[in-house]
């Protein structure tokens, strides 16, 4: 019987052990991922504004795993060798695979920055950012990375703590750079209306335990420091002989196998499409998973996988921090708070959809 290993479980494997419920494979299957309880990205900024428990914005893998007939080894990869097909555990174990899915997202870019390792938390594992939101209560917070995590972290992070001051500091000449103008115009309206102070231009040299250096002089109030810099690949994936991309993420082709390895698949933050490269997003993630399922199940079946085409544009659903929310797509901008409760239904939703016992916690207040 083959061996089948679905590392990981992020986002595209939700859909593969939906997809193996209604129709088992014939083959060894093994889920290997460090939590029983997977996050859902969409609401984790509603989790740090207080809207949702953790539990509510989370995945139980068990029962999936189950119905999927799927062994779940609750461990963490730390090394592929990709020419004896192997992986390596934290837990001192190795498990061999005869075909591999990759989905473990990426980890948050850690800035050489000096101060950052004592005096800065980053958004990933959020459950480590959640406890340390649990024990403080800040004076002033500062989120560097204007990216879209980056921006809805600030808001949810003020209306957490609405008496403390509230700064996004971004290395570039505005926030959400490289999306468009009309959203941008939007995001700094809502910054403008809540009275978070955005720092552009921002090259921090120091962060100290109260305050961040900035490169021209500048110092910025901050005894919560998040980081919220952009995702990396995971550096272990650097030995496995898998074909990396410059920034080190696994460079999979159309049908989301890897270019240099056909019975490795990958899907989600840590694999680029060589093709069509797409933003590290939870959206892409999730647009992943139903092909990435059909494939695997091709391979297995003998039959050759089918190419994939990821959308251009995707809606892009920023919360707000309080219950508004703004929308986007293409060229178009919508806002308010009739967005915020469509994204909470949608969002709701997609957890219901692989754990209808996420839901069934009341709201967090
Ligand atoms: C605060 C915040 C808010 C965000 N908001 C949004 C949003 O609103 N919309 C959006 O589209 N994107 C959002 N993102 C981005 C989004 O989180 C990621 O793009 C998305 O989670 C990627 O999905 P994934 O399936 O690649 O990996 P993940 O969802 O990160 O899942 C990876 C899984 O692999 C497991 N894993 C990790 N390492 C290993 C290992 N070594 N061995 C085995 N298993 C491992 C993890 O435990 C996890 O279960 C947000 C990110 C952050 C930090």
């Amino acid at each position: 019987m083959k061996r089948l290993v679905l590392l990981g479980g992020g986002h595209a494997h939700l859909f593969v052990l939906e997809a193996f419920a209604r129709q088992r494979p014939d083959a060894d299957i093994r889920l290997i991922t460090p939590d029983a309880l997977t996050p859902y990205s969409g609401m984790l900024p509603g989790v740090l504004a207080g809207h949702y428990t953790s539990r509510q914005a989370c995945i139980d893998l068990r029962p999936l795993a189950a119905r999927a007939g799927c062994h779940l080894t609750l461990d963490r990869a730390i090394g592929i060798d990709s020419a004896r097909r192997r992986i390596r555990l934290a837990g001192g174990g190795a498990v061999n695979y005869d075909l591999l899915s990759i989905d473990i997202g990426s980890t948050p870019q850690r800035p050489d920055i000096p101060g950052a390792d004592e005096h800065a938390h980053p958004v990933k594992p959020i459950a480590d950012l959640l406890a340390r939101c649990a024990v403080v209560t800040p004076r002033a917070v500062s989120v560097l990375g204007g990216g879209a995590a980056g921006v809805e972290v600030t808001m949810a992070l003020h209306h957490r703590w609405p008496a403390a001051r509230c700064t996004l500091v971004e290395r570039g000449t505005t926030p959400l750079g490289g999306l468009g103008v009309r959203l941008q115009r939007s995001v700094g309206a809502e910054f403008a209306h809540q009275r978070i102070d955005v720092v552009t231009g921002a090259e921090v040299t120091r962060i100290d335990a109260d305050t961040l250096q900035l490169a021209d002089g500048r110092t910025i109030a901050s005894d919560f420091t998040v980081l919220a810099t952009g995702a990396a690949a995971p550096a272990w994936l650097r030995n496995s002989g898998l074909a990396l991309d410059a920034r080190g993420f696994i460079e999979v082709g159309a049908t989301l196998q890897s270019t240099s390895h056909a019975e490795v698949f990958a899907a989600g933050d840590v694999a680029t499409l060589t093709a069509s490269p797409r933003p590290k997003s939870g959206v892409y993630a999730v647009r992943a998973g139903p092909p990435l399922a059909a494939n695997i199940a091709r391979m297995m079946a003998g039959q050759p996988p089918l190419d994939w085409h990821a959308q251009r544009h995707a809606l892009m659903l920023l919360a707000c921090g309080r219950r508004h929310a703004i929308a986007a797509r293409g060229g178009w901008v919508l806002k308010g708070d009739w967005v915020w409760r469509w994204k909470d239904a949608i969002d709701r939703g997609f957890v219901r959809r692989f754990d209808p016992q996420a839901d069934s916690e009341t709201a967090a207040g």
